[in-house]
Protein backbone atom coordinates (compact mmCIF):
# COMPACT_ATOMS: atom_id res chain seq x y z
CA UNK A 1 0.00 0.00 0.00
CA UNK A 2 0.95 3.58 -0.50
CA UNK A 3 0.00 6.56 0.92
CA UNK A 4 0.93 9.88 -0.83
CA UNK A 5 0.13 13.89 0.10
CA UNK A 6 1.08 17.10 -1.07
CA UNK A 7 4.57 15.77 -2.54
CA UNK A 8 5.30 13.21 0.24
CA UNK A 9 5.20 9.41 0.27
CA UNK A 10 5.03 7.86 3.69
CA UNK A 11 4.71 4.16 4.93
CA UNK A 12 1.48 2.83 5.81
CA UNK A 13 0.00 4.30 8.76
CA UNK A 14 2.29 7.46 9.14
CA UNK A 15 0.72 10.09 7.05
CA UNK A 16 -1.81 12.18 9.22
CA UNK A 17 -4.17 15.08 8.07
CA UNK A 18 -3.95 18.68 9.75
CA UNK A 19 -6.81 19.50 11.93
CA UNK A 20 -7.46 22.67 9.77
CA UNK A 21 -7.39 20.66 6.69
CA UNK A 22 -10.81 21.51 4.54
CA UNK A 23 -11.24 18.01 3.67
CA UNK A 24 -11.42 16.87 6.89
CA UNK A 25 -13.27 20.23 8.88
CA UNK A 26 -15.82 20.78 5.99
CA UNK A 27 -15.33 17.52 3.09
CA UNK A 28 -14.24 20.81 1.20
CA UNK A 29 -13.33 18.65 -1.91
CA UNK A 30 -13.33 16.10 -4.67
CA UNK A 31 -12.23 12.73 -5.44
CA UNK A 32 -11.42 9.70 -7.76
CA UNK A 33 -11.02 6.03 -7.61
CA UNK A 34 -9.65 4.12 -10.58
CA UNK A 35 -8.95 0.88 -11.00
CA UNK A 36 -5.97 -0.21 -12.58
CA UNK A 37 -5.73 -3.56 -14.40
CA UNK A 38 -2.61 -5.49 -15.19
CA UNK A 39 -0.51 -2.26 -15.21
CA UNK A 40 -2.94 -0.25 -16.83
CA UNK A 41 -5.31 2.49 -15.34
CA UNK A 42 -8.83 1.71 -16.34
CA UNK A 43 -10.14 4.56 -18.77
CA UNK A 44 -8.01 6.81 -16.51
CA UNK A 45 -7.89 9.59 -19.21
CA UNK A 46 -12.07 9.88 -18.28
CA UNK A 47 -11.48 9.44 -15.01
CA UNK A 48 -9.00 12.79 -14.96
CA UNK A 49 -11.58 15.01 -16.99
CA UNK A 50 -14.30 13.74 -14.40
CA UNK A 51 -12.24 15.21 -11.58
CA UNK A 52 -11.15 18.13 -13.36
CA UNK A 53 -14.43 18.98 -13.81
CA UNK A 54 -15.59 18.29 -10.36
CA UNK A 55 -12.67 20.50 -8.93
CA UNK A 56 -13.97 23.22 -11.37
CA UNK A 57 -17.47 23.21 -10.38
CA UNK A 58 -16.46 23.63 -6.70
CA UNK A 59 -14.06 25.91 -7.62
CA UNK A 60 -10.58 24.42 -6.84
CA UNK A 61 -7.78 25.47 -9.09
CA UNK A 62 -6.11 22.23 -9.50
CA UNK A 63 -2.31 23.17 -9.29
CA UNK A 64 -0.50 22.04 -12.75
CA UNK A 65 -3.48 20.95 -13.69
CA UNK A 66 -4.76 16.70 -14.85
CA UNK A 67 -1.50 16.45 -16.05
CA UNK A 68 0.01 16.79 -12.83
CA UNK A 69 -2.14 14.59 -11.03
CA UNK A 70 -1.61 12.15 -13.92
CA UNK A 71 2.17 11.63 -13.41
CA UNK A 72 0.97 11.82 -9.23
CA UNK A 73 -0.71 8.74 -9.81
CA UNK A 74 1.55 7.17 -12.34
CA UNK A 75 4.41 7.31 -10.01
CA UNK A 76 2.56 6.26 -7.33
CA UNK A 77 1.29 3.03 -8.98
CA UNK A 78 5.04 2.25 -10.18
CA UNK A 79 6.24 2.79 -6.54
CA UNK A 80 3.49 0.09 -5.12
CA UNK A 81 4.74 -2.15 -7.65
CA UNK A 82 1.17 -3.27 -8.36
CA UNK A 83 -0.25 -4.34 -11.24
CA UNK A 84 -3.63 -4.91 -10.32
CA UNK A 85 -4.94 -1.90 -8.00
CA UNK A 86 -7.24 0.83 -6.54
CA UNK A 87 -5.72 4.42 -6.71
CA UNK A 88 -8.43 6.44 -4.35
CA UNK A 89 -6.79 10.36 -5.09
CA UNK A 90 -8.92 13.08 -3.30
CA UNK A 91 -7.95 17.15 -3.83
CA UNK A 92 -9.38 19.16 -1.13
CA UNK A 93 -9.04 23.36 -0.52
CA UNK A 94 -6.31 22.38 1.20
CA UNK A 95 -5.07 23.62 5.03
CA UNK A 96 -6.35 27.37 6.36
CA UNK A 97 -7.58 28.20 10.07
CA UNK A 98 -11.27 27.14 10.05
CA UNK A 99 -13.61 29.99 7.90
CA UNK A 100 -16.69 28.83 5.59
CA UNK A 101 -14.94 31.57 3.07
CA UNK A 102 -12.18 30.09 0.88
CA UNK A 103 -9.05 30.96 2.02
CA UNK A 104 -7.01 33.36 -0.30
CA UNK A 105 -3.95 32.14 -0.38
CA UNK A 106 -4.30 28.34 0.43
CA UNK A 107 -2.69 25.37 -2.14
CA UNK A 108 -5.21 22.47 -2.46
CA UNK A 109 -3.84 19.63 -0.69
CA UNK A 110 -3.71 16.23 -3.18
CA UNK A 111 -3.36 13.11 -1.18
CA UNK A 112 -3.66 9.32 -2.74
CA UNK A 113 -3.13 5.79 -1.76
CA UNK A 114 -2.50 3.26 -3.72
CA UNK A 115 -4.30 -0.30 -3.13
CA UNK A 116 -4.29 -3.98 -4.14
CA UNK A 117 -7.58 -4.55 -6.40
CA UNK A 118 -9.79 -7.21 -3.97
CA UNK A 119 -11.19 -8.70 -6.48
CA UNK A 120 -15.10 -9.62 -5.85
CA UNK A 121 -16.44 -12.69 -4.58
CA UNK A 122 -17.48 -15.71 -7.15
CA UNK A 123 -20.57 -15.44 -5.09
CA UNK A 124 -21.30 -12.30 -5.43
CA UNK A 125 -21.04 -12.34 -9.38
CA UNK A 126 -22.47 -15.72 -10.04
CA UNK A 127 -25.31 -15.09 -7.26
CA UNK A 128 -25.76 -11.31 -7.84
CA UNK A 129 -26.27 -9.55 -4.69
CA UNK A 130 -29.18 -8.25 -2.33
CA UNK A 131 -30.43 -4.45 -2.33
CA UNK A 132 -32.64 -2.34 -0.23
CA UNK A 133 -34.09 0.68 -1.85
CA UNK A 134 -33.84 4.29 0.31
CA UNK A 135 -34.67 7.69 -0.10
CA UNK A 136 -32.27 9.69 -2.48
CA UNK A 137 -31.59 12.18 0.70
CA UNK A 138 -28.52 14.02 -0.83
CA UNK A 139 -27.73 17.19 -2.28
CA UNK A 140 -28.90 18.73 -5.85
CA UNK A 141 -25.21 18.46 -7.41
CA UNK A 142 -24.82 14.61 -7.26
CA UNK A 143 -22.77 15.30 -10.49
CA UNK A 144 -20.12 16.54 -8.54
CA UNK A 145 -18.12 13.73 -6.98
CA UNK A 146 -17.59 15.54 -3.73
CA UNK A 147 -16.19 14.35 -0.64
CA UNK A 148 -19.34 14.80 1.05
CA UNK A 149 -20.67 11.39 1.77
CA UNK A 150 -23.09 11.22 4.70
CA UNK A 151 -26.35 10.15 3.02
CA UNK A 152 -24.52 7.99 0.77
CA UNK A 153 -22.72 5.94 3.87
CA UNK A 154 -25.82 6.21 6.16
CA UNK A 155 -27.69 4.55 3.18
CA UNK A 156 -25.16 1.80 2.88
CA UNK A 157 -25.18 0.93 6.12
CA UNK A 158 -28.53 0.74 6.42
CA UNK A 159 -28.35 -1.67 3.45
CA UNK A 160 -25.64 -3.70 5.35
CA UNK A 161 -27.80 -3.91 8.65
CA UNK A 162 -30.46 -5.59 6.82
CA UNK A 163 -27.83 -8.19 5.01
CA UNK A 164 -27.65 -6.03 1.99
CA UNK A 165 -24.88 -4.81 -0.75
CA UNK A 166 -26.27 -2.04 -1.94
CA UNK A 167 -29.02 0.78 -1.55
CA UNK A 168 -30.82 2.05 -4.52
CA UNK A 169 -31.61 5.41 -4.16
CA UNK A 170 -35.13 7.07 -5.53
CA UNK A 171 -36.91 10.01 -5.26
CA UNK A 172 -40.59 9.94 -4.26
CA UNK A 173 -40.09 6.49 -6.20
CA UNK A 174 -38.15 7.31 -9.18
CA UNK A 175 -34.99 5.93 -8.93
CA UNK A 176 -31.48 7.59 -9.43
CA UNK A 177 -28.68 5.86 -8.66
CA UNK A 178 -27.18 3.69 -5.72
CA UNK A 179 -25.25 4.79 -2.84
CA UNK A 180 -21.86 4.02 -4.31
CA UNK A 181 -22.76 2.56 -8.19
CA UNK A 182 -25.19 3.68 -10.88
CA UNK A 183 -28.29 1.19 -11.64
CA UNK A 184 -29.72 -0.43 -14.46
CA UNK A 185 -33.05 -2.16 -15.20
CA UNK A 186 -33.36 -4.80 -18.19
CA UNK A 187 -36.62 -4.78 -19.65
CA UNK A 188 -37.08 -6.52 -22.94
CA UNK A 189 -33.81 -7.05 -23.82
CA UNK A 190 -33.19 -3.96 -23.84
CA UNK A 191 -30.82 -1.88 -20.97
CA UNK A 192 -32.42 1.07 -19.42
CA UNK A 193 -30.59 3.70 -16.86
CA UNK A 194 -31.35 6.97 -15.37
CA UNK A 195 -30.30 10.05 -17.89
CA UNK A 196 -27.37 12.06 -16.73
CA UNK A 197 -28.33 15.46 -15.12
CA UNK A 198 -27.24 16.98 -11.86
CA UNK A 199 -28.94 14.58 -9.98
CA UNK A 200 -26.09 11.50 -10.58
CA UNK A 201 -22.76 10.81 -11.05
CA UNK A 202 -21.65 10.12 -14.58
CA UNK A 203 -20.16 6.65 -13.66
CA UNK A 204 -17.07 5.81 -16.27
CA UNK A 205 -18.08 2.49 -15.85
CA UNK A 206 -21.03 3.40 -16.98
CA UNK A 207 -19.64 5.09 -19.80
CA UNK A 208 -17.87 1.89 -20.71
CA UNK A 209 -20.93 -0.32 -20.62
CA UNK A 210 -22.63 2.11 -23.09
CA UNK A 211 -19.45 2.06 -24.84
CA UNK A 212 -19.75 -1.74 -24.86
CA UNK A 213 -23.31 -1.76 -25.64
CA UNK A 214 -23.42 0.44 -28.93
CA UNK A 215 -20.42 -1.62 -30.11
CA UNK A 216 -22.11 -5.09 -29.21
CA UNK A 217 -25.05 -3.74 -30.46
CA UNK A 218 -27.68 -3.96 -27.46
CA UNK A 219 -30.10 -1.25 -27.01
CA UNK A 220 -29.29 1.14 -24.27
CA UNK A 221 -31.76 3.71 -22.97
CA UNK A 222 -31.11 6.56 -21.17
CA UNK A 223 -34.40 7.19 -19.52
CA UNK A 224 -36.29 7.33 -16.09
CA UNK A 225 -37.84 4.15 -14.14
CA UNK A 226 -39.50 3.85 -10.94
CA UNK A 227 -39.15 1.49 -7.81
CA UNK A 228 -41.79 -0.05 -9.14
CA UNK A 229 -40.44 -0.96 -12.63
CA UNK A 230 -37.55 -1.96 -11.08
CA UNK A 231 -38.94 -4.72 -8.91
CA UNK A 232 -41.03 -5.80 -11.73
CA UNK A 233 -37.93 -5.62 -14.74
CA UNK A 234 -36.12 -8.54 -15.95
CA UNK A 235 -32.96 -8.03 -14.69
CA UNK A 236 -31.12 -5.41 -12.65
CA UNK A 237 -27.65 -4.80 -11.90
CA UNK A 238 -25.20 -1.96 -10.70
CA UNK A 239 -21.77 -0.53 -12.38
CA UNK A 240 -19.02 0.78 -10.57
CA UNK A 241 -15.36 1.02 -10.68
CA UNK A 242 -14.99 -1.23 -7.45
CA UNK A 243 -18.24 -3.04 -8.14
CA UNK A 244 -17.68 -3.45 -12.30
CA UNK A 245 -21.13 -5.51 -12.92
CA UNK A 246 -22.76 -6.74 -10.82
CA UNK A 247 -26.50 -8.53 -10.61
CA UNK A 248 -28.91 -7.27 -8.38
CA UNK A 249 -31.01 -10.78 -7.69
CA UNK A 250 -33.35 -9.78 -4.51
CA UNK A 251 -34.54 -6.02 -3.49
CA UNK A 252 -36.09 -5.56 -0.59
CA UNK A 253 -35.69 -8.92 0.04
CA UNK A 254 -38.03 -9.74 -3.05
CA UNK A 255 -35.87 -11.87 -5.86
CA UNK A 256 -35.81 -10.10 -9.16
CA UNK A 257 -37.93 -12.58 -11.60
CA UNK A 258 -36.46 -16.17 -10.48
CA UNK A 259 -33.67 -14.51 -8.30
CA UNK A 260 -30.63 -15.51 -10.34
CA UNK A 261 -28.29 -13.13 -12.12
CA UNK A 262 -29.92 -12.62 -15.86
CA UNK A 263 -28.02 -13.54 -19.55
CA UNK A 264 -28.31 -9.87 -20.44
CA UNK A 265 -26.77 -8.93 -17.22
CA UNK A 266 -24.00 -11.85 -17.47
CA UNK A 267 -23.31 -10.46 -21.58
CA UNK A 268 -22.49 -7.20 -20.74
CA UNK A 269 -20.00 -8.30 -17.42
CA UNK A 270 -18.49 -10.59 -19.52
CA UNK A 271 -18.20 -7.90 -22.70
CA UNK A 272 -17.29 -5.39 -20.12
CA UNK A 273 -14.30 -7.67 -18.37
CA UNK A 274 -12.73 -8.53 -22.05
CA UNK A 275 -12.52 -4.64 -22.13
CA UNK A 276 -10.75 -3.86 -18.97
CA UNK A 277 -7.98 -6.71 -20.18
CA UNK A 278 -7.63 -5.54 -23.59
CA UNK A 279 -6.62 -1.99 -23.23
N1 LIG B 1 -22.63 6.76 -8.24
C1 LIG B 1 -22.06 7.02 -7.05
C2 LIG B 1 -22.85 7.79 -6.05
C3 LIG B 1 -20.76 6.57 -6.76
O1 LIG B 1 -20.20 6.85 -5.58
C4 LIG B 1 -20.06 5.81 -7.74
C5 LIG B 1 -18.70 5.25 -7.47
N2 LIG B 1 -17.79 6.16 -7.02
C6 LIG B 1 -20.69 5.56 -8.97
C7 LIG B 1 -21.97 6.05 -9.19
C8 LIG B 1 -19.99 4.78 -10.05
O2 LIG B 1 -19.00 5.55 -10.68
P1 LIG B 1 -17.74 4.90 -11.37
O3 LIG B 1 -18.25 3.91 -12.37
O4 LIG B 1 -17.06 6.04 -12.02
O5 LIG B 1 -16.93 4.25 -10.30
Amino acid sequence: TIEYINGKYLSSGEAAVPLEERGHQFGDGVYEVIRYYNGHGFMLEEHLERLEKSAGEIRIDLDGGIGRIKEIIEEGVEKSGLKDCYVYLQVTRGIAPRNHLFPKETKPSVSMTVKPASALTRDMVENGVAAVTHADERWANCYIKSLNLLPNILAKQTASEKGCYEAILHKDGRVTEASSSNAFIVKDDTIITTPLSREILPGITRAALKDVCDTAGIRFDEQHFTVREMKQADEVFITSTTSEVLPVTTIDGDPVKDGKPGNMTKLVLELFQARTQNR
